[in-house]
């Protein structure tokens, strides 16, 4: 098993490469099966999305467009439970099948936010695909992933686009914080 330490804190892998490629191809294979014949607009959430984002909409064979949005609800280990837009959506969303693309659901706060943002911009199908989600922690039901790469725990995860204090996103599995 591998084991990195970051930020004083040790981590074990849990996803390797070939796992997560194996994840993210079954997601983007459904997607392509449910949106045939349609052209989504996926909205990823940056920063920590980038990387899957990159894998999932490469597998993605549909005619699709991709934008950006980045807000900041989280810091170090605990939840803030307030939701700041720092890259706003530059994108008309007005009956759009728009597809949120991010690293991982916990509280669903983020998810909660942004899709009632995204139907208010009158989009006609908002979704998501999440590469992680929390099912226990939960809080808000709306905010569950239509499309789930992995379920976890309530553990603390690093890699794969997923930071700790902005560091750590660019290992290639899947770490999961020591107990
Ligand atoms: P939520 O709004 O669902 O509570 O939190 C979602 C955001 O919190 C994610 O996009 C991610 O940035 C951050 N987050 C939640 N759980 C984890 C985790 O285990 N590891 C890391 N690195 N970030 C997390």
């Amino acid at each position: 098993m591998r084991t990195i330490i970051e930020q004083g804190h040790t981590f074990e892998e849990w996803l390797t490469p070939e796992q997560i490629a194996k994840d993210v191809t079954e997601l983007a294979n459904r997607i392509n099966a449910d949106y045939a014949g349609r052209e989504p607009l996926f909205v990823v959430v940056l920063n920590g999305a980038f990387i899957f984002a990159a894998d999932l909409i490469r597998r993605v064979n549909l005619h699709c467009e991709t934008t950006f949005i980045r807000v900041s609800s989280y810091w170090g280990m605990a939840t803030t439970g307030k939701l700041e837009f720092i890259v706003p959506l530059q994108q008309v969303v007005e009956g759009r099948d728009v597809i949120i693309v991010e690293d991982i659901v916990d509280s669903g706060l983020t998810i909660h936010q942004l899709k009632a943002h995204l139907r208010a911009e009158g989009a006609q199908s908002v979704s998501v695909a999440s590469m992680l989600f929390k099912p226990n922690k939960l809080e808000y039901n709306d905010a569950k992933p239509d499309y789930v790469g992995r379920e976890i725990t309530n553990e603390f995860v690093i890699g794969y686009g997923l930071d700790f204090d902005g560091f750590a996103r660019n290992l290639d599995s899947i770490y999961k914080v020591k107990e």
